[in-house]
C-alpha cells in the first residue's frame, strides 16, 4: 500500500493543510498519517477528533431530520428558555445555548440546511449559502487561497530555479599556477535556445496557458470522506506543472527552450592558485529550464609536478648538491630560480643541511599579500671516487685536520648550536 505524496491536503473542518494523509484513505484508515518529507502544517489527526466533537445539529435541537422549519423554531425555544444563561445557572448552560443557538441559525436557513445535511459540520464555514464546491468564483476560492496558497503558491511564486551547475578540471604545469594563465576549457553544456529564447514555442510566439489548470500549474479536487471534506491539489499532468502548452514548439529546440552546445570557455588563474582550488565563473553553467539564472561553473585546478621545484604553501623549495671544497672554501653558484637563475654567494663552511632564503622567489600571493621565498637546501656531495691527484691532496689536507672524533649530539638545542658557532 503506497501513499500518495503529491496532494496537498485542506482539512475544510480544521481549516489546515495537511500533506500527512493518505490519499487513497484519505485519512479514515488508521495510521495513515505518515508526515512526509517537509513538515508542512503538522495536523494529523484532524478532522476526526474535531468531527467527534461536535455534535450533531439535528440532535442539539432534539429533532429528526425531516422536521419542519416549524418543528425546528419550537424546539429551538423550548430549549433556548432552557438553557439561556440568565435562568440557567448550571455549568455548561451558557456553552449549551451556544450550540443551540448554531445549530438553529444553520438549521433554520434552507440553504444550509441543504448544504448541512449534504455535507455535515464540514459545510460550516464556507460561506452563507454559496456553492460551495464551484471553486471558480465561489467565496471559497478565497478562503483555499488563504490557507493553501500559503503551502501551495510558494511553489508557483517562488523564483524559477537555477541552471545546473557545472564542473570542469583544468590542468596547470607548476609555472602557470605560480604565475597565473589564461586556460582554455572545453564543455557540452544546456543553453538558452537562441530561436525562442527559451520560450519553447516557435520564434514571436508566447506559449499558451494550460486548459487544464488556467495556468496555475495544479490541480484541486475535493473528496467527501466519512470525516469531512478534503481538498487536494496536485501537480497538474497536462502541463506537468508548468502552468502553459506548448502548442507549436520551437524547430530549433524541438520545444525544450535549452539546445546542447559545445563551447570553449577562457578561464583566468590567478598568479599563486594551489593544488584543490576551485574557480567559480558566475552563470557559466547550464541555462536554466525556467528562464532563471543560469548554473555557475566550477572549474578545479589540477597542478603538475616540477622536476627540481616543490612548493609548500607560497615557498618554493629547492635542494642543491655541492662539493666539499665549495661546502669548506664557500663559492659564488649559480641557483635556478621560477624566475631565471640568480647568483648566491654560497659562505665558507656551509654544512650539509644548511638552508638559505632567496626572499621574494616564491609564489605570488593570490590575495595580492607579500610573494613568498625560495628556500634552497643545501647537500654537500661526497665524492665516491677519486682521482689520483684528488686522492693525493685529499691526503694532504687529512694530514692537517688529524683523526680525532667527537660525538655530535642528537637534537641539539639552540644552546649547542650556539656554542658550536662559537667554537666553545
Ligand atoms: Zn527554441
Ligand atoms: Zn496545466
Amino acid at each position: 500500500m503506497t501513499h500518495s505524496q503529491a496532494s496537498v491536503y485542506f482539512n475544510l473542518e480544521t481549516r489546515r493543510t495537511t500533506d500527512a494523509i493518505c490519499r487513497r484513505c484519505v485519512g479514515a484508515g488508521a495510521a495513515v498519517a505518515r508526515f512526509l518529507a517537509g513538515d508542512r502544517r503538522a495536523p494529523t489527526r484532524m478532522a476526526r477528533e474535531s468531527m467527534a466533537d461536535k455534535q450533531d445539529y439535528y440532535e442539539v435541537l432534539g429533532v429528526g431530520r425531516t422536521s419542519t422549519a416549524e418543528d425546528l423554531k419550537r424546539a429551538y425555544r423550548k430549549l433556548a428558555r432552557e438553557y439561556h444563561p440568565d435562568v440557567n445557572r448550571n455549568d455548561g448552560s451558557e456553552e449549551r445555548f451556544k450550540e443551540i443557538n448554531e445549530a438553529y441559525e444553520v438549521l433554520s436557513d434552507p440553504d444550509r440546511r441543504a448544504a448541512y445535511d449534504r455535507f455535515g459540520h464540514a459545510a460550516n464555514g464556507m460561506g452563507n449559502g454559496g456553492d460551495p464546491f464551484g471553486f471558480g468564483g465561489s467565496p471559497f476560492g478565497d478562503l483555499f487561497e488563504s490557507f493553501f496558497g500559503a503551502a501551495n503558491s510558494s511553489r508557483r511564486r517562488a523564483a524559477p530555479a537555477r541552471g545546473q551547475d557545472l564542473q570542469v578540471t583544468v590542468d596547470l604545469s607548476f609555472e602557470e599556477a605560480v604565475f597565473g594563465a589564461e586556460k582554455a576549457v572545453e564543455l557540452t553544456r544546456l543553453e538558452t535556445c537562441e530561436d525562442c529564447h527559451g520560450t519553447r514555442m516557435r520564434e514571436g510566439q508566447t506559449p499558451p496557458r494550460c486548459p487544464t489548470c488556467g495556468g496555475t500549474g495544479e490541480v484541486r479536487r475535493v473528496q467527501q470522506t466519512i470525516l469531512g471534506q478534503f481538498m487536494t491539489s496536485t501537480p497538474c499532468a497536462t502541463c506537468r506543472g508548468e502552468g502553459v502548452t506548448i502548442t507549436d514548439p520551437c524547430p530549433r529546440c524541438r520545444g525544450r527552450g535549452r539546445i546542447t552546445q559545445a563551447r570553449t570557455i577562457t578561464v583566468t588563474v590567478p598568479p599563486g592558485i594551489d593544488e584543490n582550488a576551485t574557480l567559480r565563473l558566475s552563470g557559466q553553467g547550464e541555462a536554466s529550464p525556467q528562464g532563471g539564472p543560469a548554473g555557475n561553473l566550477y572549474v578545479k585546478v589540477r597542478i603538475k609536478t616540477h622536476p627540481h621545484f616543490t612548493r609548500q604553501g607560497k615557498s618554493i623549495h629547492l635542494q642543491i648538491g655541492i662539493n666539499v671544497a665549495q661546502a669548506m672554501l664557500g663559492d659564488e653558484i649559480e641557483i635556478d630560480t621560477l624566475d631565471g637563475p640568480v647568483v648566491f654567494k654560497l659562505p665558507p663552511g656551509t654544512q650539509s643541511g644548511q638552508q638559505f632564503r632567496l626572499r621574494n622567489k616564491g609564489v605570488p600571493d593570490m590575495r595580492g599579500g607579500e610573494r613568498g621565498d625560495q628556500l634552497v637546501t643545501i647537500h654537500v656531495v661526497i665524492p665516491k671516487t677519486l682521482t689520483g691527484e684528488q686522492r693525493m691532496l685529499v691526503e694532504q689536507l687529512a694530514a692537517t685536520l688529524g683523526s680525532d672524533v667527537s660525538p655530535q649530539p642528537t637534537n641539539r638545542g639552540f644552546f649547542e648550536k650556539v656554542k658550536d658557532a662559537l667554537g666553545v
